[in-house]
């Protein structure tokens, strides 16, 4: 169980989170959606840290952490926890597929290199990347490379998934192989929460849907509930200009 309580954060004076509030249970897809600006990646780098939130608990099973008053160790033990998939991959240029898998293993989870190269195998080979672990970035397809992103991620077992738009900076032809591999990790039980400006995938994947306004959660439910009856007129018309 994952809960998320009172998470709140200001850039000069706006609040861009405003108090939010979420409980994740164990397999669930939640999906996050809202305009430009609302505050969806704050949100997210918050949960990881990579954002400085000004409050807010995080808890993850038995780790709890007030993020107001997170120590150093704390930070690494969060980031043990979750994991992050980037829009832009993020991935180290001059590391292969497999570096870049088996960096944070060898790195982040002080494992040796020979159990860090079997693990990062074996993911790279379930999101299809059996034939391109020794490529370097600059010769892989943004699809392969953001599968590269996410096999790096999903390496280190995280008890939570953070994907930013992972699909918004590819071709479009190559959307479908990674939205593919993200419904196989929704099928697989991976916990996740996931940013995306596609309604069909999101429609597809999510468990849950949140809309968020100015930092704040508007509406939320079940992809149908949120799609088909929202409560909230502003969420009706996003929904509008986005089909
Ligand atoms: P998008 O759909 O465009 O990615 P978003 O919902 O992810 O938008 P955020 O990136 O979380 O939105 O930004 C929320 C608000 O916080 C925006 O008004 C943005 O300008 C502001 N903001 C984000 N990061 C910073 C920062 N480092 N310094 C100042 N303001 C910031
Ligand atoms: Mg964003």
């Amino acid at each position: 169980m994952i809960k998320i309580s009172n998470l709140t954060k200001e850039f000069s004076g706006v609040k861009v989170l405003d108090g939010l509030n979420l409980e994740i249970n164990e397999g669930d897809v939640v999906a996050l959606i809202g305009a430009s600006g609302a505050g969806k990646s704050t949100f997210l780098r918050s949960i990881d840290y990579l954002e400085e939130a000004d409050s807010g608990i995080i808890e993850i099973d038995d780790f709890k952490v007030d993020l107001s008053k997170i120590t150093k160790k704390e930070i690494l033990e969060l980031r043990r926890k979750t994991a992050m998939v980037f829009q832009q991959f993020n991935l180290f240029e001059r590391k292969t597929a497999l570096e870049n898998v088996m960096e944070g293993l060898t790195q982040v989870k002080k494992m040796n290199k020979e159990e860090a190269k079997k693990i990062a195998e074996e993911t790279l080979k379930g999101v299809g990347l059996a034939e391109r672990m020794d490529y370097y970035p600059k010769f892989l397809s943004g699809g392969q490379k953001q599968r590269v992103g996410i096999a790096r991620a999903v390496a280190m077992n995280p008890k939570l998934l953070l994907l930013d738009e992972p699909t918004s900076a590819l071709d479009p032809e190559l959307v479908f192989e990674v939205q593919e591999t993200i419904l196989n990790l929704a099928k697989q039980g991976q916990t996740m929460v996931i940013v995306s400006h596609e309604m069909d995938f999101v429609y597809n994947v999510a468990s849950k849907v949140l809309f968020l306004e100015k930092g704040k959660i508007i509406e939320e439910g079940t992809p149908q509930d949120v799609f088909y009856t929202p409560k909230n007129p502003r969420v009706r018309d996003f929904l509008t200009r986005h089909n």
